[in-house]
């Protein structure tokens, strides 16, 4: 039973690509206001060590093995959430990856599976956990975006594509499901520090300079910098919050 406006006692949390990076910060944020967590990625080691993370928390937590971009893989990760928790309250979607070329050198393959894994994922996963949300009269829907969602990106065009689509995608279900008191909005993280970023700095000269120059806080954010954003629209606070995009960039985005 809830206490306070953030207070996530009692409810369940599924968070793709919940076992590292911008994930894991929201999955601890998400732990630490007492949700119970269900960390879905496909490394089963790298899970199982989130789950021991968040439960030095004191919250519960469960690693379940799941592709995103499939659909039956999806459907068990709901399935196991409701028989291991009881139920499913909030859903971030959050696993995603990059294949960095400008368009005239991407393959198509690799086209297809940054949409797969960025956009089309998010698709399979609302619309699974939709019935279980629906049915217990509530829900929240968490759509992880980027700065792509606003901007295009020369260096990784498919990316771009699948962020900007998940604001679109984000606005279409709140719209769907709102009469069902389902929120569903998006979260667009500036130019954090993770396994993903650290490669991309390893491939585009000078984008560190670029992020620190560019950033208005001067710096990278850091994993937990998104918990926030997350417990905020994961928790009764933003009940009469749908279909928005909030941006959490250090001010990155309000410099066009
Ligand atoms: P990481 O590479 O650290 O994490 C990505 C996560 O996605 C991993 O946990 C990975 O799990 C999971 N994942 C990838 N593909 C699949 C799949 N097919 N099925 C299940 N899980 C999958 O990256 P970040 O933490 O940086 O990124 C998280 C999200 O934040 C992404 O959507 C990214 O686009 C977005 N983002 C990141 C920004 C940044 O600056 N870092 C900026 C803006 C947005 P596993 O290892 O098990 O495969």
């Amino acid at each position: 039973m809830q206490t306070t406006l953030f207070d996530l006692t009692g409810k369940v949390a599924i968070v793709t690509g919940g076992n590292g990076g911008i994930g894991l910060g929201m999955a601890r944020g998400l732990a630490r206001a007492g949700a119970s967590i269900v960390i879905a990625g496909r490394n089963k080691a790298k899970s199982e060590d989130a789950v021991r993370d968040i439960e030095t928390l004191g919250a519960k937590a469960l690693a379940v093995t799941v592709d995103v971009t499939d659909k039956a893989s999806v459907a068990d990760l709901v399935e196991v959430t409701l028989k291991q928790l009881g139920r499913l309250d909030i859903l971030i979607n959050n696993a995603g990856m990059s294949v960095r070329h400008p368009a005239h050198t991407l393959s198509l393959d690799d086209w297809h599976t940054v949409i797969d894994t960025n956009l089309t994922s998010a698709f399979i996963c609302s619309k699974a956990a939709y019935p279980a949300m629906k049915d217990a009269g509530g829900g929240k829907i968490i759509n992880i975006g980027s700065m792509m969602s606003i901007f295009g990106a020369s260096f990784a065009p498919a990316y771009a594509a699948s962020k900007g689509g998940i604001v679109q995608f984000t606005k279409s279900i709140a719209l769907s499901w709102a009469a069902d008191n389902i929120q569903a909005n998006a979260i667009l993280p500036g130019w954090i520090d993770t396994a993903l970023t650290r490669t991309a700095r390893e491939q585009i000269p000078g984008l560190n300079e670029n992020v620190l120059n560019r950033t208005p806080a001067k710096r990278w954010g850091n994993i937990d910098d998104l918990a926030g954003a997350a417990v905020f629209l994961a928790s009764s606070a933003s009940d009469f919050v749908t279909g928005t995009a909030i941006p959490v960039d250090g001010g990155y985005s309000t410099q066009g």
